[in-house]
């Protein structure tokens, strides 16, 4: 558990202040239902469905709630289970990690480290290099292309995030 205000080295230029309740309400504002049911309730999508499982193109996976950037389409890879997956997050400040025994099951949950939204789970059986499996919702994420920076904090997000 790292304080919002603990600005780890691998943090980068980004800003991981979380967002004020006024912000989170406008974000929230924006989501689909199913958005909302997976990023703030711990849903999961339907497999095969989501709109960025087969995506390949170059460009940077963002948190679709706060927009803070959470894995690179270099790290994507097939794994077979209808969700898409990555080798490894973004950085490791920007991904929290807890443990999760809902459902009989002892998982670890993936959440934004920055507003703590749902984003997936995360399996020790993915392929080399890290060996790591981060499975991820579609609905949880918003796809920046090649060219189109993340934005650096929340409050540019709610600004130039409108299009998403
Ligand atoms: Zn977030």
């Amino acid at each position: 558990m790292s304080a919002p205000a603990d600005r780890s080295p691998t943090a980068g230029p980004f800003d991981l202040t979380p967002p004020t309740p006024d912000q989170r309400a406008v974000l929230v504002e924006r989501l689909s239902d199913e958005e909302r049911h997976v990023l703030l309730s711990h849903g999961t999508e339907a497999p095969f469905c989501g709109g960025l499982l087969d995506n390949k193109k170059p460009g940077t996976y963002a948190c679709r709630l706060c927009g803070l950037p959470l894995f690179r389409s270099g790290t994507k890879f097939e794994s077979g289970t209808g969700w898409p997956s990555f080798t490894a997050p973004y950085e490791n400040a920007h991904l929290k990690l807890v443990q999760d025994n809902s459902y009989g099951m002892v998982r670890v949950e993936t959440l934004c480290a920055r507003c703590g939204s749902h984003q997936g789970h995360v399996f020790p059986d993915g392929p080399p290099p890290t060996g790591m499996r981060f499975c991820i919702n579609s609905v949880s994420l918003a796809f920046l292309p090649e060219g189109q920076p993340p934005a650096r904090s929340v409050q540019d997000w709610v600004e130039e995030g409108a299009a998403f």
